[in-house]
């Protein structure tokens, strides 16, 4: 028993778990890294104003979940809640945008820290794959990414997953539609903190998922019916476009994401076999979020995808994803000079290509094989001080039992066609 534990809201990954997380991040990144985006890492902190001004002061992710703090040389900084800012901040800082090559496409991998109370799917540390397309206004970009993530998720054998999209207008008619809501929601019966957020941030009501203030909400405006005429012509070739792709996607006039800075497209990717944290994955349109931070004008586009939650969704549906075993040959020495022997092997197979481990630490035989048969190797390779003489090892194949001689000098050779 040790006497530490992960903090409330964590949890490691540990093998043979772990394995299935890195394959999710791959198979989410494989598709976004054919269509063009290129790797960014930012640091894993940030000034603290950076998330104040892009994420919004008014949202909870802010106000409530932020992992702020002061450094003992007097900076404000942050553990990043979220991905978008911090890249925008990257890719303004390099000035990527100036290269006349827009959008400027990348994709990130990492941690993400939220003081949430923890839940099954919600963690106070959690990991996200996520994809921006910087600095350019265009109706396919926003269908792009809608298909990559879908494409991600298919490609790890999901199906039960749904496709919410809305738009959220744009400075333009977003005003006209924030007054209306708040007309309505004004004579609703509200608690003092859902009143408050009618004046600083009326859209995030309509995400409120209490029975009390949903019931009320039915005959809310929606924003479809205020949309400008840009807008309503843009969201239409964003539908057709997916339509086209054969992707299917609900409209949801009360997606608003719990984040500032979308506007006009904006999707959720939500999952119904996890409970009530089912978005698997969410982004949206952001054209504002780089003159918010201090920017250029850089109409934007991008979504995160959680990993945790895509690995919840696997399990959820049963899907088991086929991974390479860790080792294919597993080794076991008997004596002191087959140690030594077997150990030049390993490395020469290893170099090969061939994954491959040996038995450490002295073991007899019966627990070295025993060893060889939890690794999930196809092969064993067993050396006593008889073959070595004769300059052979015992290649056993694991599964069927058969065991046969093999020169020591043919090895690497042998292993391979017996591993084909
Ligand atoms: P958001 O930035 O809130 O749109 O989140 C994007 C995705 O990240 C969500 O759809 C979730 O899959 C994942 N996510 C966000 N917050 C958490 C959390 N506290 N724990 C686990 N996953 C999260």
């Amino acid at each position: 028993m040790s006497t530490f534990q992960a903090p409330k809201g964590t949890y490691d990954l540990i093998p043979p778990h772990s394995a299935t997380y890195l394959a999710v991040r791959d198979a989410i990144a494989a598709p976004v890294r054919r269509a063009g985006y290129g790797y960014v890492e930012t640091p894993g902190f940030e000034n603290v104003e950076l998330f104040a001004r892009g994420v919004g002061e008014s949202t909870d992710i802010v106000t409530k979940e932020m992992y702020a703090f002061e450094t003992k040389g007097g900076d404000r900084l942050a553990l990043r809640p979220e991905g978008t800012a911090s890249v925008l901040r990257a890719a303004l800082q390099a000035g990527l945008h100036k290269g006349g090559n827009l959008p400027v496409k990348l994709w990130y991998s990492g941690s993400y820290y939220r003081y949430e109370r923890p839940q099954k799917g919600r963690y106070r540390h959690f990991s996200q794959v996520g994809a921006e397309a910087i600095g350019a206004e265009d109706p396919a970009l926003d269908a792009e990414l809608v298909i990559l993530a879908h494409d991600a998720y298919r490609s790890l054998g999901l199906r039960g997953f749904r496709i919410l999209l809305n738009s959220l207008g744009d400075a333009k008619c977003r005003p006209v539609y924030r007054a209306a809501l708040q007309e309505f929601l004004r004579g609703l019966d509200l608690d003092e903190d859902t009143r408050h957020r009618i004046d600083v941030n009326p859209l995030r009501v309509l995400d409120d998922k209490r029975p009390a203030v949903r019931s009320q909400l039915a005959d809310a405006p929606l924003f479809r019916d205020h949309l400008c005429e840009d807008c309503r012509a843009y969201h239409a070739q964003v539908r057709e476009l997916l339509t086209a792709a054969g992707i299917a996607f609900e409209d949801d006039p009360t997606l608003v994401r719990g984040l500032d800075y979308y506007t006009r497209t904006t999707f959720e990717f939500v999952h119904d076999g996890l409970g009530s944290q089912s978005a698997v994955g969410g982004g949206g349109r952001y054209d504002g979020l780089s003159e918010m931070i201090g920017g250029p004008a850089l109409p934007s586009v991008g979504w995160a995808l959680g990993v945790d939650r895509t690995v919840l969704a696997l399990e959820a549906e049963g899907i088991t994803l086929e991974l390479p075993a860790s080792t294919d040959v597993y080794a076991v020495p008997l004596g002191e000079e087959a140690r030594q022997v077997l150990f030049a092997q390993v490395t020469e197979l290893r170099r090969a290509g061939v994954a491959t481990d040996l038995a450490y630490g002295g073991k007899g035989l019966k627990n070295a094989m025993k060893s060889a048969n939890r690794s999930g190797a196809r092969l064993a390779l067993v050396a006593g001080e008889r073959d070595l003489a004769e300059g052979l090892v015992q290649l056993k194949d694991l599964t069927s039992g058969e065991q046969r001689p093999v020169a020591l000098d043919a090895l690497v050779d042998e292993v391979r066609k017996a591993l084909d």
